[in-house]
Parts: C-alpha cells; sequence; structure tokens
C-alpha cells in the first residue's frame, strides 16, 4: 500500500491488522524518505491497542503507557564505534599474519637442502 495523504505520505507499507476483529491495529513500513528510522519495524496505533503489563499483571489501554523513547542515533553511533574496533582489529590481524607468514618464507628458504631439525 503507498500513502498519498497524511504523516505517511509517500510511504510504502503493509497494514497490521487483528485477525480476530479486522480493525487497523499499525503499520510496517517498507520504504519512506523521511521515516527511514521506521521501516521494518512494527508500529502500532496506541490508540487502537491494550497492553499487558508483565510487573502488574494490569490490562491498560496503550494510549495510557508511557514508552521510553528509544534513540536509534545512540545505537547506531555504538554500533560504528563498535565496527571501528573490530575493523582495527582485523588490520592488526592481517598484518601479524602476513609478518608470520613472511618469516615462515624466509625460514624455509633459509633451510632449504638441510635435514629436518638440523641447526648449524
Ligand atoms: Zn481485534
Amino acid at each position: 500500500m503507498v500513502c498519498v495523504e497524511g504523516d505517511l505520505i509517500g510511504c510504502t507499507y503493509n497494514t497490521l491488522r487483528c485477525q480476530s476483529c479486522q480493525l487497523d491495529m499499525g503499520f510496517v513500513l517498507y520504504s519512506a524518505k523521511s521515516l527511514a528510522y521506521l521501516r521494518g519495524l512494527f508500529c502500532l496505533f496506541k490508540d487502537k491497542i491494550t497492553c499487558y503489563l508483565l510487573q502488574t499483571t494490569a490490562t491498560v489501554e496503550a494510549s495510557k503507557v508511557t514508552c521510553p523513547v528509544v534513540s536509534l542515533k545512540e545505537h547506531v553511533a555504538k554500533l560504528k564505534k563498535s565496527l571501528v574496533q573490530v575493523h582495527m582489529r582485523i588490520e592488526l590481524l592481517i598484518k601479524k599474519l602476513e609478518e608470520f607468514n613472511q618469516r615462515r618464507i624466509t625460514c624455509e628458504e633459509s633451510c632449504k637442502g638441510r635435514p629436518y631439525g638440523y641447526t648449524d
């Protein structure tokens, strides 16, 4: 479905519909320019759903529940930092492996023709 008006204008999405009562409960965005950070997430309409609270075992309207804001930017920044660290480790390991291989080749060349275990 492509939206032509409202907040989802220009977005391609699938509607999330309750199988029991056929009520539209939310959507999943597939392509979006301004809402790209919501792509692939299940977005639910708070006024259409109820929540079961695990801590109190109470059932309440979602519109009365305060959901903590999750900052994707923070997660992405942490992920980028980890990615840079892993990249640096891999580069260091590649460098060490190249040095090891070079030493092995040098050793093999200098040991040619000598019986195994022979040293000067
Ligand atoms: Zn329903």
